[in-house]
């Protein structure tokens, strides 16, 4: 007799055996006949060859490996099969569901390996596809379910990956109760959030939350939350949001969005000082003109170099060329995300030269000025941007002088 190789063996034990596709059924028939004659109780089924039953299918755009967030960000589709329909009855009472997969595409595994950020990792620590037992647990955010297709949110599985079974979470209420927890906490100290996590160092959490102000996740924006970090754990104090705290950053670019993210002081609250200097630093200080300044160290770039090689020759296309077409954008912005993210792991008095600083020359609280109607556009107008004529009070624009602007390339004459 042939020696079966063991996934047959194990067909044999199953009074239903399910197989993956038609050209499947032929082979492992014409396998088994040969090897056992009669097979009358197999009865073939074009479903998925495994121990598992196989309920439904997840549809959504993703047929390759992506970065998880990514994929969890994105609605995904889980298609009941018609047999198993019965089994969602009143599925819509969980607002969250624990979806179980299979990693169909699961290439066996390492116990130790890189996991999809690059970092070496137990296969166990990791959420890795490949695995002794390739199953996949995500808890999932049920949208609403249209018949036999349940739309969620929240599910990390590649497009067509079997679906062995669905079950309310048990996380609902946790969650409910921390999200109504930490809403009350936000409306009483909107920064209270923020504080926490600078506390705790929670860098990643940090960087997330300033890349929605950011747009995009980047090595730039990765330094601001460090040294904004490192810098009000420092000070020991945090901003009010009215101006005790001051921020002067040297660059109008993305470093400076994790600084007005991570302390608080911002352009809109007349904390953030612009100092045209051209150089990623920043200085912390409060009233007294007390503080640090922190500016980024020469090697810098190097230390960043080590952890990621990423990222500089899109960043250059992007940048310094101009190529804006869809691929090389989704390039940057994925291995800006890796490199931004890993980044966070440098040390930051590594990467900054962090000096104490006194007696700095701060601004008066920003003075709050009386408006005037512009005699040519009707535009209400800060009081202190009128210019008198004969007849009548203008505008800068409609006097025809000059207007300052902060660009992409600093304060200039517009
Ligand atoms: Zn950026
Ligand atoms: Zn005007």
């Amino acid at each position: 007799m042939n020696q079966l190789n063991p996934a047959l063996q194990r067909l044999l034990k199953y009074p239903v055996v399910f197989i993956r596709s038609t050209a499947q059924v032929d082979q492992i028939s014409t396998h088994l006949y040969s090897s056992f004659g009669d097979l009358s109780h197999i009865t073939m089924l074009e479903v998925v060859m495994n121990d598992f039953t196989k309920i439904g299918i997840i549809k959504n755009r993703f047929d390759e490996s992506e970065d998880p967030a990514v994929i969890r960000a994105e609605e995904s589709v889980i298609e009941i099969f018609k047999e198993f329909l019965e089994g969602l009855f009143r599925i819509e009472d969980s607002g969250t569901i624990d979806v179980l997969f299979l990693f169909d595409r699961s290439k066996g595994f390492n116990l130790k390996g890189p996991v999809f950020s690059g970092e070496i990792k137990g296969v166990f620590a990791s959420r890795s596809p490949n695995r002794p037992t390739p199953v996949g647990l995500s808890t999932v955010k049920l949208v609403k379910r249209e018949n036999n297709q349940l739309i969620v949110k929240g599910l990390d599985a590649l497009n067509g990956s079997p679906v062995i079974d669905i079950k309310p979470s048990d996380k609902i209420t946790a969650i409910d109760d921390l999200e109504v927890i930490r809403y009350n906490n936000l409306r009483a100290n909107p920064r209270s959030e923020i504080n926490e996590l600078v506390k705790e160092s929670a860098l990643e959490k940090l960087l997330v939350m300033a890349a929605q102000i950011h747009g995009h996740y980047c090595p730039g924006l990765a330094l601001g939350v460090i040294a904004g970090t490192g810098g009000i754990q420092k000070m020991g104090v945090d901003s009010d949001g009215l101006e005790d705290l001051l921020a002067i950053v040297e660059t109008n670019n993305c470093f400076s969005d994790g600084i007005q993210f991570v302390t608080g002081c911002s352009f809109g609250n007349n904390a953030l000082i612009f100092k045209d200097t051209g150089k990623i630093a920043c200085m912390l200080v409060n009233r007294k003109g007390q503080g640090f300044r922190m500016v980024l160290k020469p090697d810098a770039r190097d230390q960043m170099h080590v952890v990621y090689p990423g990222f500089a020759d899109t960043f250059n296309k992007v940048v310094a060329k101009g190529e804006r077409d869809s691929s090389t954008i989704d390039t940057f912005k994925s291995e800006g995300r890796t490199k931004a993210f890993t980044v966070l792991r440098l040390d930051f008095e590594k990467l900054f030269t962090v000096e104490p600083v006194r007696n700095i020359k701060v601004p008066d609280y920003a003075p709050s000025h009386e408006s005037f109607t512009c005699t040519a556009c009707g535009e209400s107008t800060m009081e202190t941007r009128g210019r008198v004529k004969d007849d009548g009070k203008y505008c800068l624009e409609c006097a025809g002088e000059k207007v300052n602007r902060l660009t992409g390339s600093g304060i200039n004459i517009e």
